[in-house]
């Protein structure tokens, strides 16, 4: 089975505007800013053979406020500038109580399924509790940036940037393969 890197899509690879404190997600191709300085990182990430999924809630779309279409213009454009694999969506709003809005583990056991990830072995990345959560529910390794939106759930690292983040996973990676070996 493979390993899988989960990254939270809004703030860790795209910017996000900040409004009273919470982060609001892009709602058009216009206002996307794909975080460019992810590629190498990213790259690095895929070449020691981890697949990346980037995850993300959009309640926006279950609201009616985020057009399905445009969404998917800027996923296109995700995909076209970063070295991913698959990026997984929950649509739904909280009050849908669906399986797989973050903190639910869905998205990751969804991903998992189609791509036959070892989640026991697989990581998280983000700047907000949320996935910290669904990586602890999944069975995966979470590592968090340092963020206002940490809250107090279980977490495995906290670093200063995704550049540490990527360097921890692959010392990680190593020490695991050496364990099995
Ligand atoms: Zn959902």
């Amino acid at each position: 089975m493979k390993l899988g890197v989960f990254i939270e899509r809004d703030g860790v690879l795209n910017l996000v505007r900040i409004e009273r404190q919470h982060q609001v997600s892009p709602l058009t191709l216009e206002e996307f800013h794909v975080k460019m300085d992810a590629v190498p990182l990213l790259k690095k990430l895929k070449a020691a053979g981890l697949t990346l999924i980037a995850t993300t809630n959009q309640p926006g779309i279950s609201r009616g406020y985020q057009n399905r279409r445009e969404m998917d213009r800027m996923h296109e454009l995700l995909r076209r500038l970063l070295p991913i694999d698959d990026i997984m969506v929950c649509p739904h709003d909280e009050t849908d109580r669906c399986p797989c809005r973050k903190p639910q583990p869905g998205l990751l056991v969804e991903a998992a399924f189609k791509w036959k990830l070892d989640l026991d072995r697989s990581f998280v990345i983000s700047d907000k509790w949320q996935d910290a959560e669904a990586a602890r529910t999944a069975g995966c390794t979470s590592l968090l940036i340092e963020s206002p939106w940490l809250g107090k759930v279980h977490r495995d690292f906290v670093l200063p940037d995704l550049g540490a983040i990527v360097d921890k996973i692959l010392h990680l990676q190593t020490a695991g393969r050496a364990m099995v070996a």
